[in-house]
């Protein structure tokens, strides 16, 4: 914490007062005071310019860090940022330029009115380009994510959606009959079904039979603790008998590291898991019958080198408990809701995105998801991915600054633009990361 302004002895009630008297001394940078005029609000001395032709400061304040830490407040997300220019009483003159760009963490809903004011200052497409991420359009979109909802029976903690036992969130009926619609209007061959458990929505099943009766592969990414709930017995039988890929969480082969990020006895009841999918024929080599495991790290670092830990994977569960799979995939975790809360409690998130950012490569911006991928929401909304979704960050098309499966055709999606920000790099460090693993 930096260095509190006024010194001692100058109280929050004479403030105003105090402020005026100190024009002529400048708070030090990163001291912090409270506002002369509201409560609740928090002054911080970003830094002091000691030379006001030293040129343009660029500034990254860690919003959910400061509320965390002068409010006490954990927010799920922040709905809008309010610049405004304000010299406190210090008698001085201030002036504000407006980048256009919002925190990565800003909710953009589309009614929202810093939307709206965004838009006016743009004066171009609804897309808002956020942070310094380069620019990046969508290629054909070959593969529809599918986010049925962000019920889970675990509640993990590096969990970008925040899914658990008491969320209610579930695709209904009619929105799996849009999604359904999309899939017969050509170019997408692949369903990504995701979630929370995703298995626990009640349409899952329909929305697989008929999926698989149009011919699209689907792929199911089970949290392999879900097999063994509680109706849920038979779930193994009907995914090997529809063809379903299943790409499964595993994100260590220690028992204690998987208990620790994903929960007491998630370990034990994945091997249960994997060994119901290995006994129908899932990871077996000629089986057709994909079974991925993914690994991400237990911490703010990125993932070693894929086809090494790969190796070690299949050597642990193969001679410790018999365990076969096809591929492993090494997914970063993103600063996104659980993760980016823990991140912020332990003062490290701004660290984190630095490093994300240090370790981008150009090259990984070929490969990356939302090049060939949209994500929708329980409600029908589409995005750029799932992380976008999970940041409300909406994809903008056909002149809409958001879009809703019904209104969407695929082939029209290719050459859009992609809604992106300081989250991205987590896609693009070091050998990249995607629902499909390593890039490089
Ligand atoms: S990471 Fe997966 S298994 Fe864990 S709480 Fe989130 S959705 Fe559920
Ligand atoms: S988070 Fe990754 S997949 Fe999503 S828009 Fe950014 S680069 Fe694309």
């Amino acid at each position: 914490m930096g260095d509190s302004w006024p010194p001692d002895g100058e109280t929050e009630g004479n403030a105003s007062k105090n402020h005026r008297e100190h024009s002529s001394s400048m708070p030090p940078g990163g001291s912090d005071w409270p506002n002369a005029f509201a409560r609740q609000v928090r002054m911080i001395a970003m830094a002091v310019a000691t030379d006001a032709a030293a040129g343009w400061r660029v500034e990254r304040p860690n919003l959910l860090a400061d509320v965390l830490r002068y409010h006490g407040l954990e927010p799920d997300r922040v709905n809008a940022v309010a610049t405004t220019t304000d010299c406190d009483n210090t008698g001085q003159r201030v002036c504000l330029v407006r980048r256009h760009s919002l925190p990565a963490r800003v909710n953009p809903d589309p009614e929202s009115p810093i939307l709206k004011m965004e838009h006016r200052m743009a004066n171009s497409e609804p897309v808002l380009l956020l942070g310094d991420f380069p620019a990046i359009t969508r290629s054909a979109v070959t593969t529809l994510q599918v986010n049925l909802g962000y019920v889970c029976n675990q509640t993990c903690f590096h969990c970008h959606v925040n899914a658990g036992p008491n969320r209610k969130e579930s695709m209904g009926r009619e929105t799996v009959g849009d999604v359904l619609a999309f899939l017969t209007r050509g170019g997408v061959r692949t369903m990504d079904l995701t979630g929370g458990a995703p298995e626990l929505n009640p349409h899952f099943r329909d929305l697989v039979t008929r999926a698989r009766a149009l011919g699209i592969e689907v792929i199911d990414r089970c949290n392999l603790t879900v097999l063994g709930q509680p109706g849920q017995q038979d779930l193994a039988v009907f995914l090997a008998s529809h063809r379903v890929a299943v790409i499964a969480s595993l994100p260590c082969y220690l028992e204690e590291n998987v208990n620790s990020q994903r929960g007491d006895g998630v370990f034990e009841g994945s091997l249960s898991g994997l060994r119901a999918l290995n006994a129908l024929g899932y990871g077996h080599p000629g089986s057709g019958l994909e079974l991925n495991l993914v690994f991400n790290p237990q911490g703010p670092e990125l993932p070693p080198p894929q086809a090494a830990l790969e190796a070690d994977y299949r050597a642990h569960l193969g001679s410790r408990y018999g365990i076969v799979f096809n591929r492993l995939l090494t997914i970063a975790n993103m600063p996104i809701n659980r993760f980016a809360k823990t991140l912020a409690r332990k003062g490290e998130y701004n660290r984190y995105l630095t490093m994300l950012r240090q370790a981008h490569q150009d090259a990984n911006l070929e490969q990356v998801m939302c090049r060939s991928l949209v994500s929708v929401d329980w409600q029908g909304f589409v995005y750029d991915c799932d992380f976008n979704q999970m940041l409300h960050i909406p994809l903008a098309a056909a002149g809409r600054p958001r879009s809703h499966i019904r209104d969407l055709d695929p082939a029209s999606l290719a050459g859009g633009t992609i809604a992106v920000g300081d989250h991205c790099y987590g896609c693009t460090a070091g050998q990249g990361s995607s629902c499909g693993g390593a890039l490089a």
